[in-house]
C-alpha cells in the first residue's frame, strides 16, 4: 500500500515514536508547526474521518484519549494544546491516513489566521 503513516507504522520510514500500543501510534510531525507536534494515527488505514465506520468508534475515542495522555506526558495539558483534523483538499490533508495533530508549548494563535 502506497500509504506513508502505513510504511511509518511497518518501520519501513523511521519516525520518532512517543506512544505505541497494538492500535495506536503516536510520533513526532518532522515539519512542526509548535513546540508540541505530534501525529496520533490508528494503525488501521483509515483515509480520512469521512472513511471512519461505526465499527471504528471504539479506535477513534482512544485516539483522542491517547492525545490527552501524550499532552500530559509533554506537559501542556494544564497551559492547553490544541487537537487538528484536517479532511480531504479543502481542509488542507496531505496524508491520507486518518490523523489527529496536537500541537502546543506555547499560545497558538487563532485558528483560521
Ligand atoms: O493533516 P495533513 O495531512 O496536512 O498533515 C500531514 C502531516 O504529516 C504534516 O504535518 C507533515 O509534516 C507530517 N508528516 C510527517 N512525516 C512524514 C510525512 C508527513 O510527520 N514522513
Amino acid at each position: 500500500m502506497d500509504c506513508i503513516f502505513c510504511k511509518i507504522i511497518e518501520g519501513s520510514i523511521p519516525s520518532k515514536k512517543v506512544f505505541e500500543n497494538d492500535r495506536v501510534l503516536a510520533f513526532q510531525d518532522i515539519q512542526p508547526a509548535a513546540p508540541v507536534h505530534i501525529l496520533i494515527i490508528p494503525k488501521k488505514h483509515i483515509p480520512t474521518m469521512n472513511d471512519i465506520g461505526s465499527e471504528d468508534l471504539e479506535l477513534v475515542g482512544e485516539l483522542f484519549a491517547v492525545a490527552r495522555q501524550i499532552a500530559k506526558e509533554q506537559g501542556i495539558d494544564e497551559a492547553g494544546y490544541r487537537l487538528i483534523n484536517n479532511v480531504n483538499s479543502d481542509g488542507g490533508q496531505v496524508v491520507y491516513h486518518l490523523h489527529i495533530h496536537l500541537l502546543g508549548g506555547n499560545k497558538l494563535g487563532p485558528l483560521l489566521a
